[in-house]
């Protein structure tokens, strides 16, 4: 008997009558933990966990409750067990537990104590004192171990490893307790890791305690199993935590010692079996370095500077480079793709397979039995599935999207679902403003971020961005990059896991809908989705043709759950050269066409050079030559009057700035 286990079988829903049925299954409330007002922020699964869109707690009735209250494992069971009319019996499992709980936590205390004689030690592996603090590290005198409290969920001591310094074997964990402690359904590191899985969307899984401190360190979410291989209870806590998660994947990380590829099969089959829907990846770590912790000590960026490879193209590397005989191989390998699911994942391997065996890629498909419409139809079927799992977690993520100058920070909350409208005349510098946001949303933000360039071709966008980054001239930049290769390497590797460019022109809405997602089943998803401009999409032949497309503008960013930014262009009129060249501050009516895109935006700018005034005199022209106005025509907010900016251009750093005070 274990009273915990009777409390873990009580159901959150009747312990929150605030709790309603949603059409979706679910049962959602304002958040009990953190106070918010949103009403159907706090959800509970149909298998009795919790999760929260505001403030991403998660967790079972006792994290609820230890959330809510604040307070400890114990006080949790004692406060479920009065509101379940409890008792907790004299010989209950529970008693025998808290007393082993509170012994390790006394250990932990002394351990601690004994820190500085391992501290060097710690510190010569890359840990930082942060680190050593957070896991709670310490040394056993006695034992001659460095200690390491392995947490549980509810971040109970259940048990130690130890790392000897003398003999062998080299770790060891502290022996199992039933119903408190078994090593082979242990994940260590879960209370310490979870924090990031949020941003970084994706659980590493370590084979060891000091990987997944390195990787924890550095900003990611990793965890490692202490067994010598996963299970299956390992993968259903996995998919438990991704759930709530979207776009997210679990990335095994197996050490660079020639014997991953046993563990690797073994996974992929426990996955397949129990967790079929979970994306996983395989990171290859690089040359030289043998595991996360090497890299972290390597000064290596683990996140960036490993390759992730979809599970099963992995294997299908692995198949050949350990089988020489090549009928032997193909057939193996024929027999392996016919269990992969994923259209997407097949293609790679086709063509990987078409490079290897120097066959045609059609008679590869063939072989593997795939054809394209096939594969375009199950890519579909992909997109709806990702769409039906963002309309049911659409409720998150109340996140503003800012872009780095403040006062249109202030006066404009950019959001998922949101079109913003940048009208601007033509030599106004809309590109350049908006690559200025870009870099924003990419560098500062870290969101993903997928730019529709239907007039620059890619390798100027990356000019522009580059100078920006570096602050040198344009002109300067194929000059910097040769003399600091490093830095342009890391500016590259920066970019390219943020930015995507598609530079094809003439595209439609519907087509960049399907690279959306295309990218959403690939990469992570997408954050913000801009395109450099309205009037060079495909579609818009007649007025009504563009009004249609104007309005499905706001679908888009809908059903997508980004942030949509389009750029358009002033009618004359709006750029001074009409009205017997009387100069007038552009308006909402001078964006070109119908005017129908203006009507579809969440946000309205426009943009214009401030010489452009004429009524300013050549001196005051010159001054202001670098100055651009952008006027906030539009905004969600509901502001009654327009609200007027000044950006300055800086040609010596590429930078184009907000002038937060006029300069005299
Ligand atoms: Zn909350």
């Amino acid at each position: 008997m274990n009273i915990v286990d009777v409390i873990r079988g009580k159901s959150l829903v009747e312990y929150i009558p605030e709790l309603k049925l949603q059409s979706d299954g679910t049962y959602r409330c304002a958040c009990p933990i953190h106070g918010g007002h949103n009403d159907t922020a706090f959800v509970v699964y149909p298998d009795n966990r919790y999760y929260c869109f505001g403030c991403h707690s998660s967790g079972d009735i006792i994290r609820y409750v230890m959330g809510r209250d604040g307070c400890s494992f114990e006080t949790a069971i004692h406060t479920l067990c009065d509101d379940f009319g409890l008792t907790i019996s004299d010989t209950d499992e529970y008693r025998e537990h808290s007393s082993i709980v509170q012994r390790n936590d006394e250990w932990i205390g002394r351990m601690r104590k004994e820190l500085p004689t391992v501290v060097d030690y710690l510190h010569k592996r890359g840990l930082t004192d942060e680190t050593i603090e957070a896991y709670q590290l310490g040394y056993s005198d006695k034992l001659k171990a460095l200690t390491i409290p392995m947490f549980d969920e509810w971040h109970r001591p259940v048990a130690f490893l130890y790392r000897f310094f003398e003999g062998k074997p080299k770790y060891k964990n502290s022996k199992n307790v039933k119903g408190l402690f078994t090593k082979g359904e242990f994940l260590f590191g879960l209370p310490q890791a979870q924090k990031n899985l949020k941003e970084t969307r994706t659980l590493m899984l370590a084979e060891g305690a000091f990987d997944c401190m390195s990787a924890v360190q550095q900003g990611n979410c990793c965890v490692a199993y202490c067994g010598i291989s996963i299970t299956k209870s390992h993968v259903e806590r996995i998919k438990g935590m991704l759930k709530t998660v979207e776009n997210s994947k679990v990335v095994l990380c197996p050490d660079n010692d020639g014997k991953a590829s046993k563990f690797v099969r073994r996974a992929r089959d426990l996955f397949k079996n129990h967790a079929p829907k979970t994306v996983v990846k395989v990171a290859v770590i690089p040359d030289g370095y043998k595991d996360f912790n090497d890299m972290l000590i390597g000064g290596k960026d683990i996140a960036a500077d490993c390759i992730y490879l979809p599970i099963d193209l992995y294997v299908v590397m692995e198949m050949i480079a350990e089988e020489e005989d090549r009928e032997v191989q193909e057939r193996n390998i024929l027999d392996y793709v016919r269990t992969v699911g994923n259209p997407v994942v097949l293609q790679d391997i086709a063509e990987l397979l078409a490079r290897t065996w120097g066959k045609g890629i059609d008679v590869v498909k063939a072989l593997l039995n795939l054809k394209d419409d096939t594969t375009e139809e199950k890519l579909k079927d992909i997109a709806s599935a990702t769409d039906s799992f963002r309309a049911l977690e659409s409720l998150r993520d109340e996140e503003y999207f800012g872009v780095g100058f403040p006062n249109i920070d202030k006066a404009a909350k950019f959001k998922r679902k949101n079109v913003v409208i940048l009208g601007a005349a033509s030599n106004s510098g809309k590109t350049e403003n908006l690559l200025e946001w870009i870099l924003y949303w990419t560098v500062k933000l870290r969101k993903t971020v997928l730019f529709f360039s239907l007039e620059m071709p890619k390798e100027d966008i990356m000019k522009i961005l580059v100078a920006k980054i570096v602050q040198t001239r344009r002109y300067e930049v194929p000059e910097y990059i040769r003399q600091h290769p490093d830095t342009y390497g890391l500016i590259k590797d920066k970019l390219e896991q943020c930015l995507y460019i598609v530079d094809k022109p003439g595209l439609t809405l519907d087509g960049m809908e399907e690279y959306v997602n295309l990218m959403n089943t690939r990469v992570q998803g997408v954050d913000i989705v801009a395109v450099d401009y309205f009037q060079k999409m495909r579609g818009r032949d007649t007025i009504a043709a563009e009004e249609l497309m104007a309005e499905r503008t706001k679908d888009f960013a809908k059903k997508l759950n980004v942030l949509f930014v389009v750029l358009s262009q002033l009618s004359k009129a709006g750029q001074g050269k009409e009205q017997g060249g009387k100069w007038h501050e552009p308006e909402q009516k001078d964006l070109r066409g119908s005017g129908a895109i203006g009507d579809s935006g969440d946000y309205v700018f426009l943009l214009w050079r401030r010489a452009l005034d004429s009524t300013l005199s050549p001196l005051d022209k010159e001054k202001y030559k670098y100055d651009s106005m952008i006027k906030l025509v539009k905004a969600r907010e509901r502001r009654s009057e327009d609200e007027l900016f000044t950006l300055v251009y800086n040609p010596a750093t590429s930078r184009l700035s907000e002038k937060v005070t006029e300069g005299m």
